[in-house]
């Protein structure tokens, strides 16, 4: 988290989208409110500001208490939920890395029962590929060859359960 109120409205944050810390900057005429408490203190109206990222356009909504001016605003609440893009390592399968950035950008709008679904994924995943590796004792790089094992694998063990329903209902 990094947020912070810049001029003009506008809020710097980690962006969910292209991962760097951007100006979400304002594009639209803002939705003001009338009086609005925040943290205990009285403020004279409420701006809900559409912004964008200055990078990749993505759309943000700022909720921003003042006194009639700039100078008095804070930040009250943002979306989306800035985080930070988790660095991963370089030999990751392009799938697993696609899934857990898809878990990142879930957990940027708070849908966090889809980010942990995805994440619990990618676990998954991963511990298979780290054991197909032992198992064959291949290095860690040659992750497109264990992809092909991991597909076998589950091939196999769907074949498996295949031909125990079959012996049952002999
Ligand atoms: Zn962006």
């Amino acid at each position: 988290m990094n947020l912070q109120l810049g001029r003009n409205y506008s809020v710097s944050a980690h962006c969910p989208d292209c991962g760097a810390l951007t100006s979400f900057d304002q594009e639209q005429v803002p939705i003001i409110d009338g009086g609005h408490m925040y943290n205990g203190k009285n403020y004279m109206r409420v701006l809900y500001v559409f912004s964008q990222c200055a990078r990749c356009g993505r759309g943000g909504l700022a909720t921003v208490p003042d006194n009639g001016g700039a100078q008095s605003a804070v930040l009250e609440d943002f979306y989306p939920i800035s985080i930070d893009a988790a660095p991963l390592p370089h030999a990751l399968p392009p799938d697993i890395q696609a899934e857990f950035r898809e878990g990142e950008r879930c957990a940027s709008f708070g849908a966090s029962r889809a980010a942990s679904a995805l994440f619990r994924s990618v676990l998954e995943k991963t511990l298979m590929e780290v054991r197909l590796s032992m198992a064959f004792n291949t290095s860690a790089e040659s992750w497109l060859n264990q992809q092909l094992q991991y597909d076998l694998w589950h091939a196999e063990k769907n074949r498996a359960r295949l031909h125990v329903a079959r012996l049952s209902a002999a």
